[in-house]
């Protein structure tokens, strides 16, 4: 079957790789129809980073943790990329009985078993049956295990009553393309923090979390937030973010300041840009007691946090991967009943077999799709 694989930076080609069979009585084999770019793929794919990222490793200069997720050598090609999909099952094992053939399903994009310690905790990215090392996920490479990547023929799924969960009837598949991964992880930075505080305000400011960013700000104003400002450099993504409901502030590209802010103290701030002048102004920006949640990467072993402000001002900084297993039945539920238009984040649909090249494109949030079975 065929795999699109990451080969070096700007460089994806198709890939033959055996096709996945069941292995157990707990397996389903699911084929992907739609599958999306998570934010973090665009950064081996547009840069090289495998080379500099060796190097910090061993200086010291980037956490330890980052070569448990992938490997001491990361982002070196080639192997499979891509942990978005939406997928219809093709093959169930003996002993899976919450799914049929041919039900439209959502992956997540991190592997769990639904019953260790960890996963009856929510923790479902942190499974201590499915991970050997730090992760266990599609689309990382070899260090997070043998699964490959999502954007391919066929997927092996273990646990499938666990891990696959069903696209509500009608709902269209092209809305939830992100579900797996950026779509749940922009719920969880908002979401639990509105229901805390109804009518809340919350600031997102946007950039390396490309997508998550303007889910979290759409995601917001759907739940009732009284103000959603939006704050990025980028005209694409700001007038995304416009379209979604929330208020767009335009702020000049580079180290982000307090002063460039539209002057309002939030009961929850998203931060997405993925640096540490993003924290700082996220968390000094807050209302007392407010939520700063961190969607980006965070390189360096010491980034710094204004933890006497956090103090003075009673803030919580909430940094984590993303448990999307747990999140995902409340999410599905919200966009069916709700209507909620994600689609919108979406800036290009691709067709599947042009994936080598779509994928490198500098767009803000990519979607490929291909008819499913029986409906080509
Ligand atoms: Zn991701
Ligand atoms: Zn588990």
């Amino acid at each position: 079957m065929r795999e699109l694989q990451l080969i070096g930076p700007h460089r994806l080609e198709w890939r033959e790789r055996p096709d996945p069979t069941l292995r157990g009585p707990r397996d389903a084999i699911v084929r992907p129809f739609i599958a999306s770019r998570c934010d973090g793929d665009t950064l081996p794919i547009h840069r090289h980073v495998s080379r500099p990222m060796q190097a910090g490793l061993r200086l010291g200069l980037i956490d330890p943790i980052v070569a448990g997720i992938c490997g001491n050598v990361p982002f070196r090609g080639p192997f499979g990329i891509g942990h978005e999909c939406v997928a219809e099952v093709v093959a169930l094992g003996g002993e899976v009985t919450g799914s049929a053939v041919g039900d439209i399903v959502i992956v997540p994009w991190a592997v769990s078993c639904g019953d260790c310690v960890e996963c009856r905790r929510g923790l479902t990215a942190k499974c201590s049956t499915t991970s050997a090392g730090v992760l266990s996920a599609f689309g990382f490479g070899p260090a997070s295990g043998p699964w490959g990547g999502m954007v391919a023929d066929l997927l092996r799924i273990p646990f499938a009553d666990h891990m696959l969960v069903k696209v509500p009837d009608g709902l269209d598949p092209l809305r939830v393309a992100a579900a797996s991964d950026n779509l749940s992880d922009a719920w969880r930075t908002v979401v639990p923090m509105l229901e805390q505080r109804p009518g809340g305000s919350v600031l997102v400011l946007g950039g390396a979390a490309q997508s998550i960013g303007l889910y979290a700000a759409g995601l917001a104003v759907a739940q009732g937030a009284g103000v959603v400002d939006y704050v990025d450099h980028r005209t694409e993504r700001l007038e995304i973010a416009e379209k979604l409901g929330a208020t767009a502030h335009r702020v000049p590209k580079g180290k982000l300041r307090l002063s460039d802010l539209p002057g309002r103290s939030y009961d929850v701030a998203v931060e997405g840009t993925s640096t540490a002048a993003g924290i700082d102004v996220a968390i000094r920006s807050l209302t007392p007691g407010g939520h700063c949640n961190a969607a980006g990467y965070y390189l360096p072993p010491g980034t710094k946090v204004p933890i006497m402000h956090m103090y003075g001002n009673d803030a919580t900084l909430r940094v984590g991967i993303s448990h999307v297993r747990p999140i995902l039945p409340a999410l599905l539920d919200f966009i069916a009943r709700e209507d909620f238009p994600a689609e919108v984040v979406t800036t290009r649909v691709a067709d599947w077999d042009d994936a080598p090249d779509a994928y490198r494109e500098r767009t803000t949030k990519l979607v490929l799709r291909r008819p499913r079975l029986g409906a080509a």
